[in-house]
């Protein structure tokens, strides 16, 4: 299958990288045409302003947005903040979920970290898929938060796949989200040794999810 991975700046290609180990074919989109007979596109981390007005120099605004009416979108980190309706500061957005995002919510450079995070929907795609290692189960998933945003505001379409654990083990903010054939992540699943998040794109690409 061929999954797009948008280049025009962040890390995409890590997320390339991902996609050959799962066998697919990962095609560098940096204009329209390139959008064309791909399954689904993966938006990288890096940094959202440049990432928005390079889409905007680029003329991919709209066709972008015309993808998403029928592919699934991942945004991961910057990426989620391209795909959210707000970001709190004037900036391209696709606008494309009904999300709002808090840039750099946890602070500076310095502060970026990483966690174990539970998320369940990655147990039902390790049962559904055939890559699973057959022991689907709640095995945490370890996020990387790169000067990382959080979803501060999810609408009612819009299906919550992780959060941070809160104080005291309460239910801390959203990290990961879901609205139909969009994606979601506040962290960088590319980074990690888990293959799940790209796997769970790649079921939503040949809509098995
Ligand atoms: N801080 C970046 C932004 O606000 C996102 C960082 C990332 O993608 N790792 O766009």
């Amino acid at each position: 299958m061929d999954l797009g991975v948008l280049a025009l700046q962040g890390d995409f290609a890590e997320h390339a990288h991902a996609l050959r180990r799962l066998g697919h074919n990962p095609v560098e989109v940096r204009l329209p045409r390139d959008l064309e007979g791909l399954a689904g596109l993966i938006i990288p981390g890096g940094e959202s302003t440049t990432i928005g007005k390079l889409a905007v120099k680029y003329g991919l605004m709209q066709p972008l947005r015309v993808f998403a009416q029928t592919r699934p979108i991942w945004g991961t980190c910057a990426g989620a903040i391209f795909l959210s309706q707000d970001a709190r500061r004037p900036q391209p957005l696709l606008g494309l979920m009904d999300i709002t995002v808090a840039r750099n919510a946890f602070g500076r450079q310095v502060d970026s970290f990483e966690t174990d995070l539970d998320v369940p929907a990655l147990a039902e795609v390790e049962a559904k898929t055939a890559r699973g290692n057959g022991q689907p189960g709640p095995r945490p998933f370890h996020g990387i938060f790169i000067r990382a945003p959080l979803i501060e505001r999810a609408g009612p379409g819009v299906e919550v796949l992780a959060r941070l654990p809160g104080p005291g083990g309460g239910q801390g903010p959203i990290v990961a989200a879901r609205q139909g054939r969009l994606l979601a992540t506040a962290f960088h699943p590319e980074l990690a040794a888990d293959d799940r998040f790209h796997r769970l794109f790649v079921s939503l690409a040949r809509g098995e999810v």
